[in-house]
């Protein structure tokens, strides 16, 4: 019995040094929520000028995840669960009727979606029937009133507040996994998205100076830079499933 109860402390005595050495001393590890990347505040990022020991609010604000190029902003504290809505019941948003017209864009959009599932599954007639009809509503759609910038970030703050939660809560009650999947990949691209609109708010075209622009083509992400991941931070796929955008 007495060996055992010896054992124990000498365990203990062990976890603790370890959790010394691995930074007991307040340092923290910060996850990027899109790709899994891990800031330690121990070690820093020497490369980019971040000397080991820089804590995680004295990283610049202006710096991006070296893999996916996601702001601070999407970076959660290791061992702190995500404030996100995950543990309170989410309530599907009430609809006055399962049906809704839709907008000439909305129509245009999902035309756009549905060519490019028929190409992927080989059915090319039924694509470029699709593509047409995508065409014909796009026509027909009145134009966009004021584009503006702030516009377009509201649309994507409103997605991520209630679209999101709304769309992911409607597939866990009909257990529909595939869209619970679909529903993941683009909320990280939506965030992706909204990280580089903050960015091209500070930063205006000189964000886009010099560097090239790349999509997935599976899932939407976008890197802007000249060093591509080699596979996709969201969806996983290798690298050569990228586009690259030319010209504006
Ligand atoms: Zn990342
Ligand atoms: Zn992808």
């Amino acid at each position: 019995m007495k060996k055992v109860y010896i054992l124990k402390v000498s365990v203990l005595d062990a976890l603790n040094n370890i959790k010394k050495r691995e930074g007991g001393n307040g340092m923290g590890k910060y996850l990027c929520s899109i790709c899994g990347y891990i800031y330690d505040e121990a070690k820093g990022i020497p490369e980019a000028d971040i000397t080991p020991g820089t804590l995680w609010e004295d990283v610049p604000e202006d710096w991006v995840c070296p893999l996916c190029g996601a702001t601070k902003e999407e970076f959660i504290k290791q061992g702190e669960s995500a404030t996100t809505a995950e543990n309170k019941p989410i309530s599907v948003i009430e609809l006055s009727s399962d049906m809704k017209e839709l907008s000439p864009l909305e129509m245009s959009a999902l035309c756009t979606n549905l060519a490019l599932g028929c190409e992927k599954q080989y059915k090319l007639e039924e694509a470029s029937l699709f593509t047409k009809l995508a065409e014909y509503f796009k026509k027909a759609a009145a134009p966009a009133k004021e584009p503006k910038f702030d516009n377009l970030l509201e649309l994507i703050e409103n997605d991520l507040k209630e679209g999101f939660p709304n769309a992911n809560a409607i597939a866990s009650n009909e257990k529909d996994r595939g869209a619970m999947r679909a529903l993941v990949w683009s909320e990280k691209v939506t965030r992706i998205l909204n990280s580089i609109l903050s960015r091209y708010e500070k930063e205006g075209d000189a964000l886009l100076d010099n560097t090239g622009v790349y999509v997935c083509t599976i899932c939407g992400y976008v890197y802007i830079g000249n060093t591509i991941p080699d596979i996709c931070p969201v969806c996983k796929v290798p690298n050569w499933k990228f586009e690259k955008i030319e010209g504006r």
